[in-house]
């Protein structure tokens, strides 16, 4: 399993500044149990956004966001809704956010931090990846984790070196930063990156000792 927190309100808010219609988004996998993202709290926060003043033009839970095939199936009946949207608010952890981010042509707003369990757990297979950070920066990377994508995890990339768009330290891999750069063009959001993002917290990156208390935890570390 993966614990998300939601992001605080103001933040969440901060993202959806300049646009009035927003699509809801809601995991019934993890994000569920983590009581971020399941029905209950989509249903909260369509309120507290049209208390806000924002259009809300369609709210949905998948059962696993993290599954690109899934994500787009059961979206293409709400295609009308999510065309209407400036943006879809994604309320799960990073894997989930960068799935729905790659399958949709749409501005992606993560509305959850992912935290680190600090134990095993199932892997995703998929090219997206989460490290637990505890403060999701896929609000201004396009939806593409700069942690996991690019080798050195830079936080203000690119570093130059990318040669025909691999990464220097590993020509088998895609330059993250480059596709960072090139996902934020698609969504005409390269503004992004005139954005300094200030070193990290890493000391989010440790499981929190209430965390370490919890059945879930040692069931986790067992695993
Ligand atoms: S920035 Fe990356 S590592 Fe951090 S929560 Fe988001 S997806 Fe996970
Ligand atoms: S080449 Fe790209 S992926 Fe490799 S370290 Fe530099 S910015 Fe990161």
């Amino acid at each position: 399993m993966i614990v998300s927190a939601q992001k605080p309100w103001e933040e969440i808010l901060g993202y959806l500044e300049g646009e009035s219609n927003i699509f809801i988004l809601g995991c019934n996998g993890c994000a569920e149990a983590s009581g971020t993202g399941g029905p209950a709290q989509v249903a909260e926060m369509q309120q507290k956004l049209e208390e806000a003043g924002k259009r809300v033009t369609g709210a949905m839970v998948i059962d696993f966001l993290c599954q690109r095939a899934l994500v787009k199936s059961r979206l293409r009946p709400r295609t009308e809704q999510v065309v209407a949207a400036d943006s879809i608010l994604v309320m799960t952890c990073g894997l989930g956010v960068q799935a729905v981010a790659t399958s949709v042509n749409k501005v992606c707003h993560p509305a959850c931090d992912t935290i680190n369990m600090g134990g095993s757990r199932g892997e995703w297979t998929g090219s997206d990846r989460c490290l637990e950070c505890g403060e999701c920066l896929l609000e201004y990377t396009g939806g593409i984790c700069p942690l996991t994508a690019c080798t050195k995890s830079l936080l203000n990339g690119a570093c130059g070196g990318a040669s025909n768009g691999k990464c220097e330290l590993d020509p088998d891999k895609d330059c993250g930063w480059e596709l960072i750069y090139e996902r934020l063009k698609q969504k005409n959001q390269l503004r992004k990156l005139r954005r300094f993002i200030p070193p990290k917290d890493y000391s989010k990156m440790m499981p929190s000792p209430k965390m370490m208390s919890t059945a879930l935890w040692a069931l986790e570390k067992t695993g």
